[in-house]
């Protein structure tokens, strides 16, 4: 008897963020020509010597160069205190070549900041992140403000998939306030039925088995497994994690997912590029909106 075994379809990240940000350059340059030669600008904040943090702000970076956004980038030491970070991100909400502000996450330990007045302190309108309490209210609302760049990619792939949200469930793993609850929000506004799961859940199995689209944003390498999946499931894997041989995994079991999914995302090259896209795209927002485009 010929095998059952299907091979789910590959959601590309990679090729899809480099499609986006192809995308933006034109955008990039007619403001440039409306603006006296000044791109959008993106202001990238970082605080301390955490290595990931380097790595990620630097990708951000060389994307707003090949992008051709201004990257204005500051780098603090990590004990330079809440105070000066404040008076930082009021300078950069003052000044009009800004039209992204970035902070990069997590700030320093040991250290008194503030993260949620760190976001708080972000002018609402140049908030690239879309973390400000002010844009968090419109996404529960469903009004228009920059939503968080990682839930924003994570629909962006969605889409690509053709899965539509009347009639069918999404159960999103995890329950933070920069991945899993906003993820669930863009899902519920797309008339998926939404179930969050959490640390506390009982049984976890069974409430991915009942879901069309699953996302996985937990931090523990392969913890989804794919007899867990309903055939023909949309898997999402949010998750970066380091593999016992020290290569990055997502959060669900990749290979024996790819039997059960119709499609799936893989780590690395899913949503991690994505992310970075939707930094972009939602800079370039921000300076069209400035511009009245
Ligand atoms: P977090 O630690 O803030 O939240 C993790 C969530 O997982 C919590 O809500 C917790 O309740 C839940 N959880 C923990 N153990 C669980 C378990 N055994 N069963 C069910 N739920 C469990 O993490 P986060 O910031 O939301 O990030 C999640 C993952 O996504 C991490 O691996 C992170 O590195 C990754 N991430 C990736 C990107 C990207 O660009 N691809 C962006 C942000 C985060």
């Amino acid at each position: 008897m010929e095998s059952q075994v299907s091979k789910a379809n590959i959601l590309n990240g990679k090729e899809l963020s480099v499609a986006i940000l192809e995308q933006l350059k034109p955008r990039a340059a007619a403001i440039a020509k409306l603006n006296n030669d000044n791109p959008p600008g993106l202001a990238t904040v970082l605080v301390g010597e955490d290595p990931a943090s380097h790595v990620y702000v630097r990708n951000k970076r060389r994307a707003c160069e090949k992008v051709g956004l201004t990257n204005f980038h500051y780098e603090l030491e990590g004990n330079t205190g809440q105070a000066k970070l404040l008076a930082l991100i009021d300078e950069l909400n003052c000044n009009i070549e800004v039209d992204g502000i970035l902070v990069q996450l997590p700030l320093p330990k040991g250290f008194d900041y503030d993260e949620n007045e760190v976001l708080a302190a972000i002018a609402p309108t140049k908030d690239a992140d879309g973390f400000h309490p002010q844009n968090q209210g419109a996404l529960m609302q469903g009004t228009e403000a920059p939503v968080p760049c990682t839930p924003k990619g994570v629909m962006r792939l969605l889409d690509e998939s053709g899965m539509q949200g009347s009639g069918k469930h999404a159960v999103v793993v995890g329950r933070s306030n920069i991945v899993g609850k906003p993820v669930a929000m863009l899902l519920l506004a797309q008339n998926f039925t939404v179930t969050i799961c959490h640390s506390r859940t009982a049984d976890l199995a069974l409430e991915v088995s009942r879901a069309d689209v699953v996302v996985a944003a937990v931090g523990v390498a392969k913890l989804i497994k794919g007899e867990w999946l309903k055939q023909g499931a949309v898997v999402l894997d949010v998750g970066i994690n380091r593999g016992d041989d020290g290569k990055l995994v997502g959060d669900v079991d990749f290979d024996s997912a790819c039997a059960r999914a119709s499609y799936i995302t893989p780590v690395p090259g899913g949503v991690g590029p994505m992310t970075i896209a939707m930094l972009l795209s939602n800079t370039v927002e921000a300076a069209e909106q400035r511009l009245g485009l």
